[in-house]
Formats: C-alpha cells, structure tokens, sequence
C-alpha cells in the first residue's frame, strides 16, 4: 500500500519531482498524496508559477542592454538632490 506522506514532505520534495528526478515510489506517494490534498495541489500550481516567473526574469537577463539614462534625467536628479535640506 502506498505510505501518506505529510504535506511537509511533499513540499520538500517537489522540486525534485519537477525536475523528474524521484523514485517511481516516491512519485506513486506524491501523486497520492495530491490527488487528496488541494492544499498541496495548491502550493505546486504557485511554486510552478514562480519556477516560470524566475525562468522569465532569468531570460530578461539575456535581452539587449536597455539604453542610456537621458542626459536631462541625470540633471535632474542631481538638482533635486542638491535641493534637498542638508
Ligand atoms: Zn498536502
């Protein structure tokens, strides 16, 4: 029969059952344990969502440098800087 695992082991293994690195076992009791668990289901749907938001901002990375700071923007900062009390 397969073992209920607790909620805190699912979580702690879920990344390595996205990355497919688990056991058949282990899938067998993850798999049961979120078919009756939709508080778990629920935590998955979010961790993979934010798995794919870093993977998104990850990517930002690679994109072209954006472009300069405008010259009259700098100025203006350093103006309203040199205005401040102090
Ligand atoms: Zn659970």
């Amino acid at each position: 029969m397969t073992r209920w695992i607790t909620c805190r082991e699912l979580i702690d293994f879920l990344w390595r059952y996205l990355e497919g690195e688990v056991s058949e076992e282990e899938r067998l009791e993850f798999e049961y344990h979120l078919a009756r668990c939709p508080t778990c289901v629920a935590y998955m749907n979010s961790y993979k969502e934010t798995v794919s938001l870093g993977r998104a901002a990850f990517e930002d990375l690679e994109a072209p440098a954006p472009p300069e700071v405008p010259e009259d923007l700098v100025a203006a900062i350093l103006t309203a800087r040199r205005s401040l009390p102090g």
